[in-house]
């Protein structure tokens, strides 16, 4: 998953940006970069390894000048964890420059590498956004927009994209719409970002959602739209709504607050806890669901689990033992609440269930008498190919085990976990056009063909038995 931001036509497109990308952090905390285009159009870069904040050098800021800014903020899902993937991409290309920064997942980017590689092409990195840069440095039309539009033919999968073509500003969704992308205004400029929060920290106002399927270019010529790429059904991701966005956001048209809420009384509903003395959220992520389920049951909400928002990311253990020490690090349970107490405690998702296990261990060392498990989404059984880094079914807990075996490898007197309808139910625009393949295990579209491959950037010819097992597409079913 990634974060995007972009500022057309602002004297401080690249402070802008930068600010832009701090309040999209959540989204990807790898790398993160700016591409700035100046007044006489020339293009200058910067990207680092980390977080936004130990990026970018003043120095390095104060060289980015221009009207013109788009930024990423990166978390691998296709491509390793090094700098040359590291986004914006700027592309050097016989008309002028390319920069493009990618939010999402492209299912058929091995094949579309593989033509261009065929066809001489040379690759920097094993992003598969590589792919869209040399199929627009390639593609003809009257306007940028044209040249996006006929880039895009023919790629599948999930992306936003912000493009610079010269000094045009584009912005394109896939017809799906797997992830949020929306648009601003901050006095004559214009601002897109992945999420209404990096709107905020800019002070710009929200205009309105880019629609799936949609391309809006932007220059001095001023603002054009255009239904460019062939419909699709819409499936939004529901996990947007679960996990990844932040709850001051609007994503979709719909507050992430508002639906985690939902998402917890939902959840209240279909599996209550009618004896337990407090309910406490798994901070961060699962803070509003964890109300919603207190509000719905009339259960105390207790602050039981305190997150130390210090532990670095680079605090990586490959041991159990590691894995273990990790989850002390980052959490810390509040004996004086918890000691003898009949608990919820509230999780948004249960991925490889490490870190669900360790949690459940600490709170009973405090004292905790019963733990009862309760996640506001359905269990994941199956990868995303559309831009979350969800591992392979081989990792995935609930993929694996029955819901008894979960109860007893994760040590909790009960276990509930939301329905898919009853998950659905709680998105504000309605239980209609959502993604939920990880749940479902019903893809909206055929899935890649080798996704060892894609995951590497094309690099990797998978073993036979390395590929998921095969899925039944069900093109218009999940509209
Ligand atoms: P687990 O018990 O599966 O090891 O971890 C569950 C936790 O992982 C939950 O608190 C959930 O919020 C979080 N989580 C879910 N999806 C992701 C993801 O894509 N990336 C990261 N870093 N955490 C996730
Ligand atoms: Fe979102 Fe899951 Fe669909 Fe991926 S598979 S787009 S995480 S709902
Ligand atoms: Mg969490």
């Amino acid at each position: 998953m990634c974060g995007i931001f972009g500022v057309y036509g602002h004297p401080d497109a690249a402070a802008l940006t930068q600010l832009g990308l701090y309040s999209l952090q959540h989204r990807g905390q790898e790398s993160a970069g700016i591409v700035a285009v100046d007044g006489v159009g020339t293009a200058r870069v910067s990207r680092a390894m980390g977080l936004v904040s130990e990026g970018f050098a003043d120095d390095e800021m104060a060289a980015l000048t221009g009207p013109i800014a788009i930024g990423h903020t990166r978390y691998s899902t296709a491509g390793s964890s090094v700098i040359e993937n590291a986004q914006p991409i700027l592309a050097r290309v016989r008309r002028g420059h390319i920069a493009l920064a990618h939010n999402g997942n492209l299912t058929n980017a091995v094949e579309l590498r593989r033509a261009l590689e065929d066809d001489g092409a040379i690759f920097t990195s094993t992003m598969d956004s590589e792919v869209i840069v040399h199929r627009i440095a390639r593609a003809t039309g009257a306007t940028p927009e044209a040249r996006v539009a006929n880039a895009l033919a023919g790629v599948e999968g999930a992306y936003c994209l912000l493009v610079v073509l010269d000094d045009t500003v584009l912005v394109a969704r896939d017809p799906h719409g797997w992830r949020p992308l929306v648009m601003g205004r901050l006095g004559d400029g214009i601002v897109f970002a992945s999420e209404t929060c990096a709107l905020d920290i800019v002070g710009a106002t929200q205009e309105r959602e880019i629609k799936p399927g949609e391309i809006v270019a932007v220059d001095r010529h001023g603002m054009r739209s255009a239904q460019a790429i062939a419909p699709e059904p819409i499936t939004r991701c529901v996990f947007e709504h679960v996990y990844f966005a932040r709850p001051d956001s609007k994503v979709f048209g719909g507050s992430v607050d508002r639906s985690r809420r939902a998402l917890g009384r939902q959840l209240a509903r279909e599996c209550p806890a009618p004896d337990a003395d407090l309910v406490f959220a798994v901070p961060d992520s699962s803070n509003s669901a964890a109300l919603g389920f207190s509000e719905e049951s009339g259960i105390p909400y207790e602050l039981a689990l305190i997150r130390n928002h210090y532990v670095g990311r680079t605090f990586i253990q490959p041991t159990q033992a590691g894995r273990d020490a990790k989850v002390k690090v980052k959490y810390n349970p509040v004996r004086e609440l918890l000691e003898g107490k009949r608990v919820v405690m509230v999780d948004d998702s249960i991925v490889r269930g490490t870190t669900t296990r360790g949690l459940v261990s600490l709170v009973r060392a405090a004292g905790a008498r019963e733990v009862h498990m309760r996640v506001s989404s359905a269990p994941i059984i199956s990868p995303c190919y559309y831009g979350i880094d969800t591992p392979r079914r081989e990792e995935l807990i609930a993929a694996q085990m029955t819901h008894e075996e979960l109860v007893r490898h994760l040590g909790v007197d009960s276990l509930g976990y939301l329905s898919i309808d009853g998950m659905l139910s709680a998105m504000p625009e309605g239980p209609q056009g959502y993604c939920h393949a990880c749940f479902s295990g019903r893809y909206p579209t055929a899935t890649p063909a080798e996704p060892e491959a894609l995951r590497a950037g094309g690099e990797v010819i998978p073993a036979a038995d390395d590929a998921a097992p095969p899925l039944t597409p069900i093109a218009a079913a999940v509209g």
